[in-house]
């Protein structure tokens, strides 16, 4: 249907602006920088930046940088570098929580100057025995009742180094009975001795999630905090926060469903672990549903904002098929790439009435419904090249007049995209009896019309040898064989790669007009799918990977 996909949190802030509740909407995109940014954070992206753009508001880029452990520059600059392709702009400075570290670390105090945080020293282990559980009511940490001087002399000794990491922890006290485990004390400065990338040695106590993220949108203003489902149990949390805190703002938290797609993973910890365990070359291999990835296999920043729009943000889970996201590409690519042509695997055609060094040159349209695109010039020799799978030596009889074989077989006639209709009159095999060549004639008569007296089965791509570049293809498929790889509690997604998700055939040729052509550069190469130059293209050889097949494969 052509309805318009549900964007609820739209409706929110149309509500918002029609009472007034705000000025400006400000909305945040949040990464952590421990990881590159994958399909599900293009989501978060389109949503977040898509929605301060749709109501003439700002986005703010931060990064929630509070576990220096597992973050680096790396990451940072991945993340700017596929913010800005998607096509957004953040409003100001880049942001990064660790700018806050000091107002947070005055926040902290401020709780245990109001009896509301202490310093306790459960081990982890202990600390979630304490914790109790669901059904159970949890019980007050032996710490819980340590005077404010005394909280506040510990902290300061956390702060300056003093205690080993794990030895003590800085928590809110809320209420060990509440019904919500997160309100059970939860922990909000842990000690960590590590540098980290923005703030060097100046920390070695750094602030939870919980207790950072809320207070560092009420500093930036943001009027809708947008997170994933998995973060509705801790909005209590963030509104304590707010409310026991003298914040400059009252931000609020709103939250909608995570994107899953089916035959991938959307999870950094568990791409990192691909990319960690050689199952893929790097974070951006084209099979990888990173957006870096996506990018190198072809996808372009329209398409991923075509395909967020399609799927719309609700709060209900589903997983997403992956065929809606190669839907989305191929749409875009269908009105906006240039067609060429493209032979993966290679069987020699000789055409024994065209005399040797003979060039006869073809003007194509690049695109068949987009003059503006221009054409491209196709030459034709005696040495031609056609794909392996375009030649049977006996076709096979037909059940019905649809299933026939509409390529080339002995003592029969095919066209060449574009150029004239050939006849294979002979075949040569090798020794194993494999066909290696075929001896065909072309008809001059059929530049342009129809052949005299006989029919060609259909139309095949084709270059000609001399006239055409090498070059490397590299067929993508998807990653995993299992529509939901990480369902199996016995088995690791990553039993589960599909051992066909990369073929290479690096025996490809391409006709001439793409010489030199760029990484990036897209095309659609005729009856073959969509495919995108890879940076790996030298000058003496093209790679090109393919971005998706023309129709769905995989449909049922
Ligand atoms: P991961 O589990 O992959 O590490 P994350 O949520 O920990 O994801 P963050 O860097 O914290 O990663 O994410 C930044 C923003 O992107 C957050 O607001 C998060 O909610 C959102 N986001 C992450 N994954 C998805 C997803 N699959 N669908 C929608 N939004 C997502
Ligand atoms: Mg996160
Ligand atoms: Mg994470």
């Amino acid at each position: 249907s052509n309805q318009k996909p549900t964007n609820f949190i739209h409706q929110i802030i149309e509500s918002d602006l029609q009472n007034n509740v705000h000025e400006k909407i400000v909305t945040r995109f949040p990464p952590e920088p421990n990881g590159y940014l994958h399909i599900g954070h293009a989501k978060s992206i389109c949503l977040n930046f898509g929605t301060a753009e749709k109501y003439n508001g700002v986005c703010n880029l931060r990064f929630d940088d509070t576990n220096p452990d597992k973050e680096s520059q790396e990451y940072i600059d991945s993340i700017l570098s596929d913010i800005k392709w998607l096509g957004y702009q953040w409003g100001g400075e880049i942001c990064y929580t660790s700018t806050y570290f000091d107002q947070l670390f005055d926040w902290a105090i401020h709780l245990i100057k109001e009896g509301k945080a202490y310093v306790c020293d459960l081990g982890v282990e202990a600390a979630r025995e304490y914790r109790g559980s669901f059904s159970e009511a949890g019980t007050d940490s032996p710490y819980r009742n340590r005077s404010v001087e005394e909280n506040l002399a510990l902290f300061e000794r956390m702060k300056n180094g003093e205690f080993k990491e794990g030895a003590c922890s800085l928590r809110a006290k809320i209420d060990m009975s509440a019904a919500n485990m997160n309100l059970r004390d939860p922990m909000i400065y842990r000690i960590l001795h590590t540098s980290h990338h923005q703030t060097g040695d100046k920390w070695c106590i750094y602030p939870i999630y919980d207790f950072a993220h809320g207070q560092s949108d009420a500093i930036e203003g943001i009027t809708h905090s947008l997170c994933t489902l998995e973060f509705e149990d801790h909005r209590p949390l963030y509104e304590w926060f707010i409310e026991n805190l003298p914040v400059p703002y009252t931000p609020k938290q709103y939250e909608f469903s995570r994107l899953e797609l089916n035959y991938t993973i959307t999870s950094k910890r568990k791409l990192k672990q691909l990319v960690d365990d050689n199952a893929v070359t790097s974070w951006n291999d084209p099979r990888m549903p990173t957006i870096s990835g996506l990018r190198r296999r072809g996808y372009t920043p329209k398409s991923l904002r075509q395909f967020c729009d399609m799927i719309g943000v609700t709060r209900s889970n589903g997983v997403v098929d992956m065929g809606m996201l190669e839907a989305a590409i191929r749409e875009d690519l269908d009105s906006s790439a240039p067609r060429a042509m493209c032979v993966t695997r290679p069987l020699k055609v000789t055409l024994t009435n065209m005399e040797e060094g003979v060039e006869e040159w073809f003007e194509l349209p690049a695109h068949p419904k987009d003059e503006s695109m221009g054409v491209r010039r196709v030459g034709l020799t005696r040495n031609l090249l056609i794909e392996q799978e375009d030649f049977i030596e006996e076709k096979p009889v037909a059940k019905n007049k649809h299933d026939k074989w509409k390529r080339l077989a002995t003592g029969d006639a095919v066209r060449l995209r574009g150029a004239y209709v050939i006849t294979c009159n002979d075949v040569v095999k090798n020794e194993l009896g494999e066909v290696i060549e075929l001896l065909c004639t072309y008809d001059p008569e059929t530049k342009g019309s129809n052949p005299q007296g006989y029919k060609p089965n259909g139309v095949i791509h084709w270059v000609s040898e001399e006239l055409s570049e090498p070059c490397e293809v590299r067929l993508y498929d998807r990653l995993f064989t299992e529509a939901n790889p990480d369902a199996d509690k016995e088995h690791s997604f990553m039993e589960f790669l599909n051992p066909e998700s990369l073929v290479i055939l690096s025996d490809s040729r391409v006709e001439r007009s793409l010489k030199g052509a760029e990484p990036e550069t897209r095309y659609q190469f005729e009856r073959m799918g969509y495919f995108c130059i890879d940076a790996d293209s030298s000058e003496d050889k093209l790679v090109i990977n393919r971005t998706v097949t023309l129709r769905d494969s995989w449909a049922k």
